[in-house]
């Protein structure tokens, strides 16, 4: 198979007329590919993303094709899917202030140009989700757009279609969450179009790569929040004099493990399903 393309954490092939996602268990922070990698991680995105894709068929689309019909030698951490041509944009949504999202309202009390009450805090809730879409970087960091930035990349039409769904997959997703004691801070989607113009939710879905998870019983704004997801893995790194440009650093097996705990409990908490 061509490979087309290899991303921080997955391998895109060519098969036909599809696409095989292959998704590692490498882990990137701040944009960096650390030298460690976290066993089982590729898998269970996979495996996650799977899920949910099934849970928001209603509301919409996804890329899936298969998720047996792989090649044997990637079989769990691969997904056959539909080939699509991806917007440049990041869908995110947020229904608390956290990470870049925090950081501009602290600045300037907006988040993507829009406004938002004064008085919030660190891991605050939002009085409603807000769209906060980002560039998509093929180098360099993703940057925050406005809602009208978008518009000018692709459409009036288009962009307000998306931001809909981007929100209405936030607020499903975390409903769900929410009934198994997981808040879901916010998360970030990427959208493609397919061949005959219908426009698809591709890439990954509500995992703890793209979103932040955090236990509901402990949430307590004013605070950074226990969280099970990348942010861990960044935090960590956090502590460490490394000025986020290659090489990382080597991660260590008693963070490789607390990592891969919250990603197995944060799957198995979703799905209601044991990790095997
Ligand atoms: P980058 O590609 O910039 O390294 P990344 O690290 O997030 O970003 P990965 O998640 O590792 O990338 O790789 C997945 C790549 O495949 C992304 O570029 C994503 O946009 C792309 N992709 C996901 N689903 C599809 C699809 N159905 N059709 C085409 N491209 C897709
Ligand atoms: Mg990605």
């Amino acid at each position: 198979m061509e490979l087309l393309h290899s991303g921080k954490v997955r391998d895109v092939y060519a098969d036909g007329g599809d696409l095989i996602l292959v998704a590692s268990d490498r882990v990137s922070v701040y944009d960096v590919v650390l030298p460690t990698i976290v066993p089982d991680k590729g898998k269970i995105l996979t495996r996650l993303s799977l899920w949910w894709f099934e849970q928001l068929a209603d509301v919409v689309p996804n890329h899936v094709v298969s998720a047996t019909d792989v090649p044997d030698e990637w079989e769990g951490r691969a997904l056959r899917v539909r080939r699509l041509t991806m917007l440049p944009v990041e869908w995110i949504a947020r229904g608390y202030l956290a990470g870049l999202g925090l950081k501009e309202y602290q600045k300037s009390g907006t988040v993507s140009g829009v406004a938002l009450p004064p008085g919030l805090a660190e891991a605050s809730r939002l009085p409603e989700p807000v769209f906060t879409p980002t560039t998509k970087a093929t180098e360099g960091h993703d940057e925050f757009i406005t809602y009208d930035d978008v518009v000018a990349e692709i459409g009036a039409d288009t962009a307000a279609e998306l931001r809909e769904t981007t929100l209405e997959v936030y607020r499903r997703g975390a409903a769900l969450a929410a009934e198994r004691g997981i808040i879901i801070a916010d998360t970030k989607l990427e959208f493609g179009r397919a061949a005959d113009g219908t426009l698809v939710l591709g890439d990954e879905v509500l995992t703890p790569d793209s979103s932040r998870f955090w236990p509901m019983d402990e949430w307590r704004p004013g605070r950074a929040q226990h969280s099970l997801d990348k942010q861990y893995v960044r935090d960590w790194s956090s502590t460490l004099d490394w000025d986020r440009t290659p090489p990382g650093p080597q991660i260590p097996q008693e963070v490789v493990d607390a990592t891969r705990a919250r990603y197995v409990e944060v799957y198995e908490r979703l799905t209601g399903t044991r990790w095997e």
